[in-house]
Order: C-alpha cells, then sequence, then structure tokens
C-alpha cells in the first residue's frame, strides 16, 4: 500500500488544483437555520467543474503522472461522477481516458463523460466486477488505473473543498460529509484536523447501505452487495484500504439517512436556495437536519458534494 496522504498532501494538491477549479461558493440560509435553530455553512460542490467534488482528487492524480503514464493514458471505473472527473481532467492534461461505466448510469452522466472525448466501456454492475475490467485494461494497454477514491493522490485532492471552506468560515463544531467510498470523508478530516481539530466530523451513508458505519463499528471493512438506494454516488460496496484507516482513526461518527430524507432535501435546496442537487449530494444535509438538537446554536458546515442528476429525473423526485 501508498502512503497515507497527510494535510500536506492536501494544501500541495490545492496549489496544482486552484488554477482549475471552481472555489466553489458557501451558501447560507437564513431560513433553514432558524428552522433547524444551527448556524449552517453549505460547501456548494455541485457548483464544481463537471458538477462535484470529484473533479479535485481526478485532477490532482493525473496532474502527478510521469512522461510515460501521460502518454499511455488513463483508466478509471465509476458510476458517474468520477468518470466525468476523470475524462475532464485528462482532457485539460492531454491524457487519453478510458471509463468503465456501468451500462445503466444516469444519461446526463454517460452523455457527458463521452462529451469531454473519453472512450467509454459499459459493464453490468449488477453480475461483473468493475475493478477487474479496470485491472484488466490497465494491464493489456499499459494505462494507468486511477480509482475513484482509495488512492492517496485522490483522497488529497477531495480535501482541498473542506480545506476552502475551513479558510472561509473559521472553525465548525460539526462537518457533515457524504460517504461513499470514503474519499471525499479522509480528505475532509485531514483539512478538519488541521484547520479545525475540534469539529465534530461525520460521514453520511445512504440507509440502504451503512457498509462504513458497520467497518467504524467492527474495525475492519465490511463488504456489502450493491446497495439499493437513489444516491448512486454512494452506492459503494466498501471502503478502502487507504481511506479506512484515516476515517477509523479520525471521524465523529458514521450516521445514515433514509432516502426519503435526500428528496426532502432536494426539495429544500431547489425552493430555498435555488440549487440543483443530486440525492447523493444531500446526505450531509439530511443527516444536520436529524442531528439538529445535538448542534442548537452551532455552527455547521455540510459539504453538498454534487449536482448531476438528469432534468427529468430531478423533477420526478421532486415532483
Ligand atoms: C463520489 C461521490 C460521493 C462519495 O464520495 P466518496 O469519496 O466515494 O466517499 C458523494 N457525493 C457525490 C456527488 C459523489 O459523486
Amino acid at each position: 500500500m501508498e502512503q497515507l496522504p497527510t494535510y500536506d498532501d492536501v494544501v500541495r494538491a490545492h496549489e496544482r488544483i486552484a488554477p482549475h477549479a471552481h472555489r466553489t461558493p458557501v451558501l447560507t440560509s437564513r431560513l433553514t437555520d432558524a428552522e433547524l435553530g444551527l448556524s449552517l455553512f453549505f460547501k456548494c460542490e455541485n457548483l464544481q467543474r463537471m458538477g462535484a467534488f470529484k473533479f479535485r482528487g481526478a485532477f490532482n492524480a493525473l496532474s502527478r503522472f510521469d512522461a510515460e503514464q501521460r502518454r499511455a493514458g488513463v483508466v478509471a471505473f465509476s458510476s458517474g461522477n468520477h468518470a466525468q472527473a476523470v475524462a475532464l481532467a485528462a482532457s485539460l492534461l492531454g491524457i487519453a481516458a478510458t471509463i468503465v461505466m456501468p451500462h445503466d448510469a444516469p444519461a446526463a452522466k454517460l452523455a457527458a463523460t463521452k462529451g469531454y472525448g473519453a472512450n467509454v466501456v459499459p459493464y453490468d454492475r449488477y453480475t461483473e466486477d468493475r475493478e477487474e475490467i479496470g485491472a484488466a485494461l490497465a494491464k493489456e494497454r499499459g494505462l494507468t488505473l486511477i480509482p475513484p477514491y482509495d488512492h492517496p493522490h485522490v483522497m488529497a485532492g477531495q480535501g482541498t473543498a473542506a480545506k476552502e471552506l475551513f479558510e472561509e468560515t473559521g472553525p465548525l463544531d460539526a462537518l457533515f460529509v457524504p460517504l461513499g467510498g470514503g474519499g471525499l470523508l479522509s480528505g475532509t478530516l485531514l483539512s478538519a484536523g488541521a484547520l479545525s481539530p475540534s469539529c465534530e466530523v461525520y460521514g453520511v451513508e445512504p440507509e440502504a447501505g451503512d457498509d462504513g458505519r458497520r467497518s467504524l463499528r467492527e474495525g475492519r471493512i465490511v463488504h456489502i452487495d450493491t446497495p439499493a438506494t437513489i444516491a448512486d454516488g454512494a452506492q459503494t460496496q466498501h471502503l478502502g484500504a487507504h481511506t479506512f484507516p484515516v476515517i477509523r482513526d479520525r471521524v465523529t461518527d458514521i450516521v445514515t439517512v433514509p432516502d426519503a430524507q435526500l428528496v426532502a432535501c432536494m426539495r429544500l435546496f431547489a425552493s430555498r436556495m435555488k440549487l440543483v442537487v443530486e440525492p447523493t449530494g444531500c446526505l450531509g444535509l439530511a443527516a444536520a437536519t436529524a442531528l439538529a438538537e445535538r448542534y442548537r446554536g452551532r455552527r455547521v458546515g455540510v459539504i453538498v458534494s454534487g449536482g448531476n442528476v438528469d432534468v427529468s429525473r430531478f423533477a420526478a423526485l421532486v415532483g
């Protein structure tokens, strides 16, 4: 296993990413604050390039390729946002990208990935193993595999969103972070540890896919079947070998929220804040709402992780 990243790696990642990524806004909602009795700060990564924080990790990882890796190209497997992130980062850096994607991925995500010029290889996420397919392609064609979360350069890149948040808000009392494979959460924990050490940081999973919470309880990486949830960005089956130790050692807790609460948050973001947020991007607010009593009167951050959802699907969910 490669060395685990530190906050120093997040700082260096930020230097590489900053000229190419948006510094996304930190928004507030006075009405929501009044209703929940909190001061909420929303880090809006739904407004990041390609629509999610994943651009940060992908760009950091690809910008560290040597000349030989750049020449051969990159391969990635993803249910959507990581695919778009690698495709966009690769096109910016002049690297060829091959993306292994589920054949039933949201249409907008598939189209966007192809639109960035990537070569898309479809697979069946209920019967085939994307990691095996990705590894085989890497070996056959000499491509460098960049996984969606379990990589030190990806983790360091994802940590730059929380770095920007804390730089803007100062220390916070709590921070709620969507959790799939743990790239975003582990990177966030590195930034929180350096910039707001007393901040209580929560990972938030969909109720149907609570492998992270169980892993924390059992002290080992628990594997589950692909969970049935509308939070497609968190349909991961297990935490990573690199992300788990960081999460285990630093996270306050991992909590879960039901899909119905994600829909309620999509409505709130749209109607009140004029934001289109995908279901996975609502995990943080759903958990902050559930735990509002615990942080009454305190300053609470929420990472709004992404906004990539087909308009027709968005309308069907919130309608
Ligand atoms: C990938 C993703 C997540 C989960 O991130 P991990 O690093 O896998 O934990 C959360 N929200 C969105 C929008 C994502 O694309």
